[in-house]
């Protein structure tokens, strides 16, 4: 009797451990499932789910397409486009002008560095010109199809370039080592307005603690564009802003870098800090709470904090 309770006993045991584990499992699954789905409000806000022209001053639109946000100058020689995205932004674009009665033809196309999600599509512009990096193309050979399809470049570039196209002056200004070793912020000075694709945006958490591939090269890139004389600043994602904001959004990224370079002091030791929970909780204590109370009202804190943690924390540990 008393050994048939004892099994008895034991298979209850087993059985709840594997219904526990199995619960649990579900359940990290769940905050797991829920975690990505969250980044869905990220990415939708008031800005990307309305695609429109919009213009900035005589010389100067810009269109969005959801997402996506491209620059159009008007020169006396025709458009110049930077960033043509997609097919599905370039199809939009094009009704968007021709319903805002602006015919001309499109002079020069500019790629602002090499990634596909801004490069795709511009042969519909059927532009004159096209300029790159010179190590753009490099790239696209990389990415068969899709690189393919990417409208050639009709003159490579490297380092700072200034261009006079139909009476405005465009500077092309190189970012080094920063979101890509491609990448061109362009500077308009005559309208003072400042077009920094896929850096900072306007009081918003950026996507995985920052779109860069070098934190130090990426700073001190933004630290240059900061020293610019420009009242608009046009992010490539979310909505427009202005030089504040600029500079409010490259000052959250120094603290948030300064932040994990105090916590890697303070927590440094001859066991690593992430190889206990305790360590664990403490980084995230000294990193959480401070960036919640000055940046805890910004977009997509929420979705975002954690890879910004993770990101600058990495980043001063491993050295990049
Ligand atoms: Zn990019």
């Amino acid at each position: 009797m008393a050994s048939s309770f004892v099994k008895f006993a034991k298979i209850v045991v087993l059985l709840s451990l594997s219904l526990l584990a199995l619960v649990s499992c579900s359940v990290q699954e769940s905050i797991l499932k829920s975690a990505f789905g969250q980044q869905a409000a990220y990415f939708s806000t008031d800005d990307t789910e309305t695609n429109r022209l919009i213009k900035i001053s005589d010389r100067v639109y810009t269109y969005n397409w959801y997402f996506d946000r491209t620059l159009i100058i008007r020169t006396d020689a025709g458009l110049v486009i930077v960033d043509p995205f997609s097919e599905h932004l370039v199809v939009g674009m094009k009704k968007a002008l021709e319903e805002a009665g602006i015919d001309d033809n499109v002079h020069t196309l500019i790629y602002s560095h090499y990634h596909l999600d801004h490069v795709l599509g511009g042969g519909a512009l059927e532009p004159a010109h096209v300029i790159a990096h010179e190590k753009a193309p490099s790239y696209w050979r990389d990415f068969d199809e899709r690189g393919a399809s990417v409208l050639a470049p009709t003159r490579l570039i490297e380092g700072d370039t200034d261009l006079e196209i139909g009476g405005v002056a465009i500077k092309l200004i190189y970012m080094g080592k920063a979101h890509s070793d491609t990448q061109y912020a362009v500077y308009l000075p005559q309208e003072k307005l400042l077009y920094p694709p896929d850096t900072v945006s306007v009081r918003v958490f950026l996507p995985g603690g920052g779109p860069d591939i070098y934190m130090p090269g990426f700073l001190s890139a933004l630290d240059r564009l900061a020293l610019l004389d420009f009242d608009t600043f046009v992010p490539s994602h979310f909505g427009i802003g202005k030089k504040s904001d600029f500079l409010e959004s490259l000052e959250m990224l120094h603290f948030v870098q300064e932040l994990a370079e105090l916590t890697y002091a303070k927590l440094d030791s001859s066991r690593p800090m992430f190889m206990d929970k305790e360590g664990g909780e403490a980084f995230f204590t000294e990193m959480y709470y401070p960036l919640k109370e000055r940046y805890g009202d910004w977009h997509g804190f929420d979705q975002q904090v954690i890879a910004a943690m993770g990101r600058h924390y990495t980043g001063v540990y491993v050295g990049y």
